[in-house]
């Protein structure tokens, strides 16, 4: 059961091959046999009980959706109502939400259980799952490395069959980077596109939550429940969303595929440049025309990132103090006290060097010197993908510049940490859409290809990534143990 896609297992449920509680019951037995791999925060297994029987009663009603009864998981930033959201941080290692974030509502209208909440990078602020606090995520393909981050227990979980499918969010890649070490599908929607209502807020202008699955006609799926205008959240766009499912077939014949040659110089690993170039070989004979572009602003995007994102941190992160919700330290001597201990002692390094990076560049005198020389950036970096989406539908590449690496290799080297997301981090900046789509292994490690997109172009991504999936395997490999 818990090698099938979406479709197969809703087809499943309504033919009463299985019900929604044999498979929820399935998938938590799974959970409970690999708790090594450290992939859940939370477990919510009486609630999952519940929604399955809830599921099971809607399915034979008939007034089931495509997703009632399909067991998935949440990354721990997103709100749920009565089950603990920790944001992978001590800070909120105590917080129970009293509302459900709109993706985990809209999830809930849909039917879908909830088997529980998954380990990340602590506030999303992370490559490598190793800044949690509740301890570093496996990669399931090998656990001895890291599964990407910072949605590393949604990589790992859906890798390992945990979970059928999980969201994750990307605010500089996290959805992208640990869905290519991990060898699944991930998307990371326009920015607008997802609701942020409820979702922790790491870099306000940058977040977006999106689907994390097997293929891309489960992606299809997901996004069709996640997507949408949301009153709630005022930089949600109010578009239309088009029926993700309807356009995965569609040829590729004459697609204009661009490479940006930024993309393919120094610094990507050998093995990772022949896997890519193996796929966009598959794209030629899928009839698409591959043509070099250039994005020569691609250069600035990370420092550009480590300007503007932790200057937002610094901002979103001022309300943990200890008064009102989250860690407090103990026997306080007065107000200051309160707040220097409460936030010193539920901070962990990373997020802490976030903090005052974010604060340093916002203070005044330094402002102009870093923030708004970043927002210029930003534009210049917009602009590069403007143009170079004007010239071809969209563009590929590599999603990390090597396969997973060792747990402990990067922690103590930050600069060295901020540089495996090269290739994703500007796609955030920009606000366009981006998936990675498993595309072979180097030395037996997944490599994942990214595909770039224009705002709002989703749909026609999936498609893209779907026709590669109709002619390749890899997206359904599973890591030794865990077939
Ligand atoms: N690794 C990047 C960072 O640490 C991106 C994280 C993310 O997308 N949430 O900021």
């Amino acid at each position: 059961m818990h090698n099938k896609s979406i479709a197969e297992l809703a087809k499943g449920l309504r033919s009463g091959e299985f019900s929604s509680l044999e498979l929820t019951t399935a998938f938590l037995d799974r959970i409970k046999r690999h708790t090594g791999l450290n992939a859940y925060i939370t477990v919510a297994e009486e609630l999952a009980l519940e929604q399955a029987k809830a599921a099971d009663a809607r399915l034979a009603k008939g007034s089931a959706e495509l997703l009632t009864g399909i067991p998935i998981a949440q990354k721990d930033i997103f709100c749920t109502d009565g089950v603990k959201t920790s944001c992978g941080s001590k800070m909120l290692d105590n917080f129970i939400a009293p509302y459900d974030a709109t993706v985990v509502e809209k999830f809930n209208d849909a039917g879908a259980v909830m088997l529980g909440k998954l380990n990340m990078d602590e506030f999303a602020m992370g490559s490598s799952n190793e800044t949690s606090y509740y301890g570093a995520v496996k990669n399931p393909w090998d656990v001895n490395t890291v599964p990407g981050g910072s949605s590393g227990g949604s990589a790992a979980a859906v890798a390992a069959r945990l979970a059928v499918c999980a969201t994750g969010t990307d605010t500089g890649g996290s959805i992208r980077q640990p869905a290519a070490l991990c060898g699944i599908t991930g998307l990371k929607p326009t920015y607008g596109r997802v609701s942020r209502y409820g979702m922790i807020a790491y870099a306000s202008s940058l977040d977006q939550g999106g689907p994390m699955t097997h293929s891309a006609e489960d992606a299809a799926i997901m996004l069709q429940t996640m997507a949408g205008f949301d009153d709630k959240d005022s930089t949600s766009v109010d578009l239309p969303v088009p029926d993700y499912s309807v356009g995965l077939s569609r040829s590729l014949e004459g697609l204009k595929i661009g490479l940006p040659k930024e993309f393919f110089g120094e610094g990507l690993n050998a093995d990772v440049a022949a896997t890519i170039e193996a796929a966009i070989e598959e794209y030629r004979k899928l009839g698409a025309k591959v043509t070099e572009v250039s994005m020569p602003s691609l250069r600035l995007a990370i420092p550009a990132y480590y300007v503007i994102a932790p200057a937002e941190c610094s901002a979103n992160l001022s309300r943990f103090d200890g008064v009102r919700f989250g860690y407090r330290c103990e026997n306080p001597a007065d107000l200051t006290d309160l707040y220097t201990r409460s936030r010193g002692e539920g901070f962990g390094k990373e997020v802490k060097r976030r903090i005052l990076m974010g604060t340093y560049a916002l203070s005044a005198g330094y402002y102009d010197a870093y923030y708004i020389k970043a927002q210029k950036i930003r534009r210049l970096i917009s602009d590069d993908f403007k143009r170079a989406l004007s010239e071809v539908d969209v563009m590929m590449g590599p999603v990390t510049p090597s396969t997973a690496f060792g747990i402990g290799e990067k922690i103590g080297n930050p600069i060295e940490m901020y540089l495996s997301d090269i290739y994703t981090i500007a796609i955030n900046l920009a606000g366009v859409p981006a998936m990675s789509v498993p595309a072979g292994f180097a030395k037996g490690l997944p490599v994942g290809l990214q595909i770039i997109g224009n705002y709002f172009t989703e749909d026609r991504l999936l498609n893209i990534a779907h026709q590669y999936q109709q002619v390749t395997n890899w997206h359904q490999s599973a890591p030794k143990g865990f077939e």
